[in-house]
């Protein structure tokens, strides 16, 4: 590009002198053409500009992501809910007013957050879903009262 404007500039202060008009018709070609050289280097640079300004916005708008998801993702921590069942649950010292709530620890390990809703709850623990990938979590440390249903089916065989 810079070289191609010193033949520009070359031509024309050469153009300057001459005389003979074939030789400065010539010499004129050669500066438009020179001209129309140095003008698709121009838009060649100005969408390889734009390009690089999209791509630049593109990146600034997953970094903000990554550190938003940064400072998010400290406020929970790794749990154990029952023997080899793990979610992320909300950190209790930040005096945050939230609600309590777990994330689907599959989709935390993605950058996602995604906050597990009971399913339902039966004799064989409590069911989580995770609307973002579809994971079922059980906790079956926690079930669904026993007497209860003992006491049920005790009413119904009377
Ligand atoms: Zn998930």
């Amino acid at each position: 590009m810079i070289a191609g404007i010193k033949t520009a500039i070359d031509l024309a202060t050469s153009i300057k002198n001459i005389t003979d008009d074939i030789e400065l018709k010539a010499k004129t070609s050669e500066l438009y053409n020179s001209i129309i050289s140095l003008q698709n280097g121009i838009m060649s640079m100005q969408a390889e500009n734009h390009s690089l300004l999209q791509e630049n916005h593109s990146m600034s708008k997953k970094l903000m992501e990554i550190e938003t998801w940064e400072n998010e993702k400290s406020k929970y921590s790794l749990l154990e809910i029952c023997s080899q069942v793990f979610v992320y649950a909300r950190n209790q010292t930040d005096g945050s007013t939230e609600p309590s709530h777990w994330l689907c620890a599959k989709c935390y390990n993605q950058g996602i957050k995604s906050i597990l809703q009971l399913k339902n709850q039966s004799v064989s623990g409590y069911y989580y879903i995770c609307h973002s990938c579809n994971s079922e979590i059980r906790d079956y440390s926690k079930k669904k009262d026993m007497d209860i249903i003992v006491r049920r089916n005790q009413r119904g065989a009377w």
